[in-house]
This record gives C-alpha cells, sequence and structure tokens, in this order.
C-alpha cells in the first residue's frame, strides 16, 4: 500500500488553528461513530479494488489519460493531467441538468488559466466550455481545484466549495506561519530542517496562483443539494485530507464522487489544507466511517480508476491508520520524552524517515504529531 501523501497534493498547511504544536484536547465529534476494524484483519487480507472502467484501467497501466466516458446517462468523466503529469491526471465529472445546466466536478489542474483538455472533452459530448454552469469542488488544492477560476472567467458559472476550504485559502499565510513555528518544534536536525520549512512554513502556497477571491460564490454544507436541474446530488462533508473536503452523493444514479478523500490504490494523506480545531486524524477516520451506508455505490474518485465496495477500501484505510497509531504509541513506550522526529523514526513509513525530505518528511512529522494526539499522549512530546 501506498502510505504517503501523494506527489500531486500541494504543499498545504496541516495541525491546529489555534496554538504551537499540538493541541491539549481534541473535541469530541459524537455525531458519527466509527467501526471497529482491526488492522491486521484487513490489512492483511484486503487488495486494492478492482476497477469498474477497464479503459481507466488499462490507461492508468499505460500512462496515458483516459478517454471521455458517459458512466449514466447524463454523467460523464474526463481526464485532465496535473502539471503535465499524465500518471497523476484528475478524473473530472461533468453532470448535465434536465435545462441544459451543465455541472463540473473537480475541473482539474490549470497552470496558466488555459482549458484545453476541458475543452476538447466538453467538445467531444457536444457541449462548450461556456455552457458550465455550476464548478463544484470536493477541496482545495490545485490539482481539483486549479482550473476553477478560469472557468469561471470563461463560463461565468459560480463556484461552489466547503466554508473550511475558503477559509483556509483567506488564511494561508497566517497558517503558513504557523506551521513554520511548529516545524521548528519538531526536532527536525538541522539539515533537513530548511527543505521542510521551505514547503511546510512560510513558503507554501495553497492555490499556485491559480486561485481568485471569492474562492467561492456558493457556500457547501453538509446535506445541501447541488442546484442541478433534475438531479440529486447531496454534499456528504468528509474532512480530513483537508479541512472542508467534500464527497458527493448521487443516490439515484448509485454514484459517489469521493474526490481525494478515498481513492482506490492510493492513500491520499491527512491534514493537508488549512489548520483546524480539531484533529485532522480522528477526521479522517470519521470520515471513511460515514461511507458505509454507501456500500453498492459506484466510487467516482478524483484519481485513478473508478469502482466498487468503498466500504472495503475505507476500512482498509482506517486500518492503516489504526497501525500507524499503534507504532506512534509503541515509540512512546519505548522512548522518554521524545522529540517529534524522534518517534517518527520509529515508524515504518515508506521508504522510512530517513529517506524523507521536504514535503514527504513534514507530512510524516505532522502525521505523527495527530496520532499522537489521538492517543492522548501528545504531551509526552518534548517539543524542542
Ligand atoms: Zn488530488
Amino acid at each position: 500500500m501506498v502510505s504517503m501523501p501523494p506527489v500531486y497534493a500541494l504543499p498545504a498547511a496541516t495541525a491546529w488553528r489555534h496554538g504551537v504544536g499540538p493541541p491539549r484536547t481534541v473535541p469530541d465529534r459524537p455525531a458519527r461513530r466509527r467501526p471497529a476494524p482491526r488492522c491486521a484483519h484487513y490489512a492483511g487480507r484486503v487488495s486494492n479494488p478492482s476497477p469498474v472502467s477497464p479503459v481507466q484501467a488499462a490507461a492508468l497501466a499505460a500512462g496515458a489519460l483516459p478517454p471521455v466516458e458517459e458512466i449514466r446517462p447524463g454523467v460523464w468523466t474526463l481526464a485532465v493531467p496535473f502539471r503535465g503529469g499524465v500518471p497523476d491526471a484528475t478524473l473530472v465529472y461533468v453532470v448535465a441538468g434536465d435545462d441544459g445546466s451543465l455541472a463540473v466536478i473537480d475541473p482539474g489542474w490549470s497552470d496558466g488559466g488555459e482549458l484545453d483538455v476541458l475543452t476538447t472533452g466538453l467538445r467531444q459530448i457536444g457541449r462548450a466550455v461556456e455552457d458550465v454552469t455550476l464548478i463544484a469542488v470536493t477541496h482545495l488544492h490545485a490539482d481539483h481545484l486549479g482550473a476553477a477560476a478560469a472557468l469561471r472567467r470563461r463560463s461565468g458559472a459560480p463556484i461552489a466549495m466547503h466554508p473550511a476550504e475558503v477559509h483556509a485559502l483567506e488564511h494561508a499565510r497566517a497558517d503558513a506561519e504557523q506551521n513554520e513555528r511548529d516545524a521548528r518544534t519538531w526536532g527536525v536536525p538541522d539539515d533537513r530542517l530548511d527543505g521542510v520549512l521551505a514547503v511546510w512554513g512560510s513558503g507554501r502556497q495553497l492555490g499556485q496562483g491559480t486561485v481568485e477571491a471569492p474562492f467561492a460564490d456558493l457556500e457547501l454544507e453538509d446535506g445541501d443539494g447541488l442546484p442541478i436541474a433534475g438531479r440529486d446530488l447531496r454534499v456528504l462533508w468528509t474532512p480530513g485530507h483537508t479541512g472542508g473536503h467534500v464527497c458527493f452523493v448521487d443516490e439515484p444514479d448509485g454514484l459517489l464522487f469521493t474526490g481525494d478523500h478515498v481513492l482506490p490504490r492510493i492513500n491520499s494523506g491527512i491534514g493537508l489544507g488549512g489548520r483546524t480545531d480539531s484533529n485532522p486524524l480522528r477526521d479522517s477516520l470519521d470520515s471513511l466511517a460515514a461511507l458505509e451506508p454507501f456500500a453498492a455505490f459506484e466510487v467516482c474518485p478524483g484519481h485513478e480508476y473508478r469502482f466498487r465496495d468503498v466500504v472495503s477500501r475505507a476500512r482498509t484505510l482506517a486500518a492503516h491508520r489504526d497501525e500507524r497509531t499503534r507504532h506512534v504509541a509503541g515509540a512512546l513506550d519505548a522512548l522518554d520524552h521524545p522529540t517529534v522526529f524522534e518517534v517518527a523514526s520509529r515508524v515504518p513509513f515508506s521508504g522510512g524517515i530517513e529517506s524523507m525530505s521536504g514535503y514527504l518528511l513534514a507530512s510524516a512529522l505532522s502525521q505523527t504529531v495527530f496520532h499522537a494526539d489521538l492517543l492522548g499522549r501528545a504531551d509526552e512530546l518534548r517539543l524542542a
């Protein structure tokens, strides 16, 4: 299992909005109960889910962009490369209303505001960029949101996003500065600290210059319906990857649009948006449990390929996170007031902490803090 955040995730804030270092308490979220899969059970026997779409899987294997597909009447998917990299393509979804309206879910990456791939894809289904009437975004990372501003300029369509993502974009500078102060307390060796600060601290850029205020014209809250005539697409708030990540549930069509919350092969990482008051690890576990009602749905993720049985996939990811928590507990048992870096050195991150630098290292260290906090043992960490 891939265990680190994907390379396409933007350098982004993590940890909490208030205070330096880990918070002492994590607010309870009683609304959701997570199941209790045992890590070894699931991690040991569950493989990656099979693709629903053979052409998407074949394209992924070949390093090619998958073709436009109509996955339900009036619902299509197409792929937009990220930073020109085909393997990291974003899967874009297009949903037609019965009055000629046209929604785009996650328009994907756009470096300089060009929409060439999206334009070509829409042309293949007989539509144009100017026809778009809604831009619905699962989360703020540039491989999902990056083309939204340009698409809004061309079409006049509103951008719809969760308010936590808007807040994160508005407070990106302050979050980055707080991240930098936090990262300096983690005990990172001097020769690797600059690399961490460059991507995790004040050098961090959430939007890569492609976002424009107002970041959203419509704010999406949990349970909201998307304004697409004749369709029933509901917002499911799934914080964890970022604080305002949402999925979209199309119950009549049996489709679940999952953004980066759940991908078929990649573990997309946690706490990669703006700083939040809650522990992103706890949030992600709750958000994985929130997918239990959708076992029969076809999953439309933001990357890789469509698949089924999202519940098994969600349990596998939860089990993987449980395993990490146990490794952190073991390190805290074995060490006397260790630094974050010392604890992380005992966690079997892919490739090991010694091989990491920059963004991957910063993400691994922040995750370590989340796990210690989940255990209620953050006060055992020695902040430098
Ligand atoms: Zn993504």
